[in-house]
């Protein structure tokens, strides 16, 4: 049980990162949500956990493409719940072109968001964790960790180098009593691989339902999708006691893609 611990989920309000934060809650934990989108939709996400879980729920705005925003989430949780036991770095975006055509803003907004943002909420998080004797660290990586795809460089460049961020920091903790790992989906069914699809159309010059079964399940050998919901359950086992060996790992959940 996670009672009386802290979780700081970033790009929560949606996909994998609700139900993170969502399993962490069933587990007891109080959470802080991130993300973007509608207010209104986000205060009830943020009330339902609360009533649904019997824990408490603040909501933080911090956009992840700024340093000093980032820094102040991780201090809302400190300050809300007196400590950030568990951070869930997951927020993330996706851009697909040819790499010659490659939106230069996009590309910097992809390894702002889905790389560096890590590193400043680690970096904000890591005082009070090693103070307390006890962390968790989880980044959601991705199967493009560990192969590539074309038409997604600053995306696997990113993921690449979270996967690298992750050993590197594990290392750097290990005395501590905090563990550092990622997690590496395939595909799973969330808005952000809903709105890859057209751009995937248009860049192979493709239909819906050919992008769907010839590219994105064509990697996945069990030929289906990853739920959200399977994701938040390795998170929360890897917030287990029995876990606390686990460290520097980078953990496939891709339905057999990166064993080929
Ligand atoms: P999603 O689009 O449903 O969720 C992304 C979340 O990130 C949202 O809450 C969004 O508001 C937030 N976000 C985006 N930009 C932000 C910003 N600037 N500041 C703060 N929050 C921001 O997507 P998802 O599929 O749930 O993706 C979550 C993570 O999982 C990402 O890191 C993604 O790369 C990774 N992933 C997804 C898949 C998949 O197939 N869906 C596979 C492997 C890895």
């Amino acid at each position: 049980t996670l009672t009386s611990k802290a979780a700081v989920i970033t790009g929560s309000t949606s996909g994998i990162g609700l139900a993170i934060a969502r399993g962490l809650a069933k587990e007891g934990a109080n959470i802080v949500l991130n993300g973007l989108g509608d207010e209104a939709e986000i205060e009830k996400t943020r009330a339902g956990i609360e009533s649904e879980f019997g824990v408490k729920a603040v909501y933080s705005p911090a956009n992840m493409l700024k340093a000093d925003e980032i820094e102040e989430m991780v201090r809302l949780g400190e300050r809300t719940f007196g400590s950030v036991d568990i951070l869930v770095n997951n927020a993330g975006i996706q851009f697909v072109s040819p790499v010659e055509d490659f939106p230069v803003e996009k590309w910097d907004q992809i390894i702002a968001i889905n790389l560096t943002s890590a590193f400043h909420a680690i970096r904000a998080a890591v005082p009070g964790m090693k103070a307390r004797g006890w962390g968790r660290i989880i980044n959601t990586a991705s199967a493009h960790s560990l192969v590539a795809s074309p038409f997604k460089s600053a995306y696997v460049a990113a993921k690449h180098g979270i996967a690298g961020l992750t050993k590197t920091v594990a290392l750097e903790v290990a005395t501590h009593g905090i563990t550092v790992n990622c997690i590496s989906p395939g595909y799973v069914w969330t808005p952000l691989v809903e709105r890859q699809i057209p751009d995937t159309m248009k860049a192979r010059g493709l239909t819906k339902e050919q992008v769907i079964n010839d590219v994105l399940l064509e990697a996945q050998p069990t030929k289906q999708f990853v739920t959200v919901d399977q994701v938040a359950g390795l998170a929360v086992f890897l917030c287990s006691d029995a876990a606390s060996q686990m460290s520097g790992a980078n953990l496939s959940m891709d339905g057999g893609w990166t064993a080929k």
